[in-house]
């Protein structure tokens, strides 16, 4: 596998992300030195790389390695791949005085994830061979590597880094220099919306995670942040936003900040969004409920724009779907866009139904407030995130401010029949799961229109490197980009923040692909 002019691998760095590089490397064959300043580091990394070689019967690659805590013992690598800790200072010194020890070819590239490779390669001699290589933890396992491009990075020595990266046994994804790269930029509104939404109260983080983890995600963002370390998210968005000379899409959340005053980090603490000391208080995924209370009656369902799959899922369930008001419906559905008459399909339905009869509407471009002034009873109004309704687990159902709850147990009824488990909401613009997803679709679309990597590159890194379930430009075309548009316009509306203003490559996608 090893390509033929790399024989001797540098890491630098034996905590976390160096130790897993150097057994990766060793795995594939090459000659592997490690460094670090702390000698306990490098003891603890070789009873690491050692026992993980002994695991899969590869006790022979251990003699491969060597333990150095000198500069000059750098001599002679083909390839030096720093994973010191994440600060400008050492990284820089690191570059100055490594670039000296290997002269070219010898190629140098960092592990940050978040500082800019080309201003490591300033520090370098001949800084045409440096740039990137962020692998993903634990890095052993996961395939991922992004290989990042700086300035001043040769074609050859970026090709001979894609080269070494499949040696490695790693898929490496293409990559320009820009903060957060792929992966670590893409992924920012999974967390920045979901912390907006805690913060407006439109949801609590354990019903977040569950509407996140219904749509398909491994876990939902608090659960997600918890395990990482809010410090470390943190640290990780306000690098983005003083990068990107305050970009509002990356602006920071005081809710992160009073955590870590707090010291309430996440799992390491023992307490981040939950508390891991309380087992009952850690957000558990649902139990498939025994009881399935009774439904009957029919479903009205009119306008299909906001809820393609609706229907058929009504069917599947053997529910009896009707367009037409009468005294045995029992459940009212309204899915057209503003465009195609939902304001006279509510309020045609309004006067017909018994007002004891629920409307969930959809209000992806129309505010629930808004549909509810059309109304003369508004308590019977909830919000639909009809995109997700078919297929979520947990579809989410936002309570209108003047709801009546004891229309809830019919509701309720209704989502049991069809085997869910509905997650309800205060409302707000864009619900829940369709604004995640659209701000997250939007900025796969920034990172392809600034040339950070292709579509089907960023697509790729999501699901390698993060673990999505599909692709964002995949996610995009599957909901139609043209409602992915339609969302984020009404959210730029309700705003009125640049945050939520459509990147402009979407719009040329909605009119390429005509949907
Ligand atoms: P870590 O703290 O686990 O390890 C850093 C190691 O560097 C320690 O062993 C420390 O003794 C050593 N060190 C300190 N100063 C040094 C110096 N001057 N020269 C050589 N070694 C020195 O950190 P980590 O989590 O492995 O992260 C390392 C790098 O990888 C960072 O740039 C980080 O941003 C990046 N990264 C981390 C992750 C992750 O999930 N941990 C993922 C991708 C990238």
């Amino acid at each position: 596998m090893n390509i033929p002019d790399i024989r001797t691998v540098t890491v630098i760095g034996a905590g976390t992300m160096g130790s897993g590089i150097a057994l990766t490397a060793l795995r594939a064959g090459f000659e592997v030195r490690l460094y670090d300043i702390s000698q306990a580091m490098l003891s603890r990394a070789s009873e690491y790389i050692q026992h993980h070689l002994q695991r899969k019967n590869q006790e022979d690659r251990f003699a491969a390695l060597s333990l150095i805590d000198k500069l000059e013992a750098f001599s002679g690598s083909d390839v030096v791949i720093e994973a010191a800790p994440e600060k400008l200072d050492i990284k820089k010194t690191l570059f100055r005085d490594i670039s000296e020890i290997c002269p070219p070819p010898a190629l140098l590239v960092s592990n940050t994830s978040t500082l800019p490779i080309t201003l490591l390669a300033a520090s370098a001699e001949a800084p045409e061979r440096v740039g990137g290589m962020h692998f993903f933890n634990p890095a052993p396992v996961l395939p991922l590597v992004e290989v990042i491009r700086a300035v001043q990075t040769s074609e050859t020595a970026f090709q001979r880094m894609l080269g070494f990266a499949r040696s490695l046994g790693k898929t490496p994804v293409a990559v320009n220099d820009t903060p957060g790269f792929i992966v670590n930029r893409v992924a920012r509104p999974f967390y920045g919306e979901a912390l907006k939404l805690l913060a407006e109260g439109a949801a609590s983080h354990s019903d977040i995670d569950a509407i996140m983890e219904g749509i398909g995600f491994r876990m939902g963002p608090f659960r997600l942040m918890d395990l990482i370390g809010i410090d470390i998210n943190f640290t990780a968005m306000k690098s983005m936003y003083e990068q990107t000379f305050f970009e509002p899409r990356y602006r920071p959340s005081l809710i992160q900040q009073q955590k870590i005053h707090a010291g309430h980090l996440g799992r390491k603490t023992g307490r981040g969004f939950y508390n891991y000391a309380e087992t009952d208080d850690v957000a558990e995924p649902p139990q498939d409920s025994t009881e399935t209370p009774a439904f009957s009656g029919k479903v009205l369902l009119l306008g299909e724009d906001w809820a393609p799959d609706l229907r058929a899922s009504l069917q599947a369930a053997g529910m009896n779907v009707t367009g037409e008001p009468a005294d045995d419906v029992a459940v009212a559905i309204v899915a057209a866009s503003h465009e195609r008459d939902l304001q006279k399909h509510v309020i045609v339905l309004d006067q017909r139904l018994s007002e004891w009869t629920p409307l969930l509407v959809q209000c992806y471009d129309k505010p629930l407030s808004e549909i509810a002034s059309w109304m003369e009873h508004p308590q019977r109004l909830a919000g639909l995130d009809g995109l997700f309704f078919a297929t979520s687990s947990r579809p989410t159902l936002a309570r209108h401010a003047k709801w009546n709850h004891e229309l809830e147990p019919l509701v309720e009824a209704f989502m049991a029949a069809l085997q869910k488990q509905p997650v309800w909401i205060q409302e707000t613009p864009g619900l829940v799961a369709s604004r995640i997803l659209c701000m997250l679709i939007n900025e796969a679309a920034f990172a392809a229109l600034e040339k950070v990597a292709n579509p089907e590159t960023i697509d790729l890194a999501m699901k390698l490197g993060v673990n999505y379930p599909k692709g964002l430009f995949e996610w995009g075309a599957a909901l139609g980009y043209s409602r992915v548009l339609a969302i984020l316009q009404h959210l730029y509306d309700e705003y009125g923040e640049d945050r939520y203003r459509p990147c402009v490559y979407l719009k040329q996608l909605v009119r390429m692909k005509n949907d």
